[in-house]
């Protein structure tokens, strides 16, 4: 199964890696056909900002959004925050995936980067390493939104229908079962996508 990772800028070459360590074919996502050649997607951390310069100058919006319609994605940090449906801390554009609001840079600046042990129902409670940089906090989730973690009162890794994002950077640590929780997500839309067309025949 080919799972990609949007490369254009930020911390894809770990993500590629983490896919391969979980189980699956990574591939280096540039343009749509590398794009629609995956069965789910990861937007890396980096500078948002940065990346929808990117996603503006190669076109590459629309492709997103059809995409992120039928395929799961895993936004995680900056990733997370192209997902949202509204940014704050300054306001700007985002692909409007999932029903939340994410404020940027939310703990401060590069110093106030920091790694918390969480615990999340979807790893049975068990004990992960996350690593906040320059991170956003989701400020407000939709009713559809489920939180898997938090960290205090704050999501900081949530699911909304197809779609995943994180505050945090699951490819910094040497845990790899964020990345295998996330594959598995990706074989159920698959299976549930081959079902539906089945059943249109
Ligand atoms: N601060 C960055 C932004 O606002 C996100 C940082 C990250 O992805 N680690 O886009």
């Amino acid at each position: 199964m080919k799972i990609g990772v949007l490369s254009f800028q930020g911390d894809f070459q770990l993500h590629t890696s983490a896919i391969g360590q979980a189980g699956a074919e990574p591939v280096e996502v540039r343009n749509r056909d590398q794009l629609f050649s995956c069965e789910g997607l990861i937007i890396p951390g980096g500078e948002s900002t940065t990346l929808l310069k990117f996603l503006e100058f190669e076109d590459f919006t629309q492709p997103l959004v059809d995409f992120g319609r039928e395929r799961p994605i895993f936004g995680t940090c900056a990733g997370a925050i192209l997902l949202a449906r509204e940014v704050e801390n300054p306001s700007q554009c985002s692909l409007g995936l999932m029903d939340i609001r994410v404020r940027r840079n939310a703990y401060g600046r590069q110093a106030d980067s920091h790694t918390e042990i969480c615990r999340s129902p979807v790893l049975a409670q068990e004990a992960f390493e996350a690593n906040f940089i320059r991170a956003p906090i989701i400020s407000r989730i939709g009713p559809s939104v489920k939180v898997l973690a938090y960290s205090g009162s704050d999501p900081i890794w949530v699911r909304e229908g197809l779609h995943w994002a994180a505050t945090f950077h699951p490819e910094l640590s040497h845990d790899r079962r964020i990345h295998r929780m996330f594959l598995e997500r990706v074989r159920q839309a698959r299976k549930i996508a081959d079902c539906e067309l089945r059943i249109a025949d």
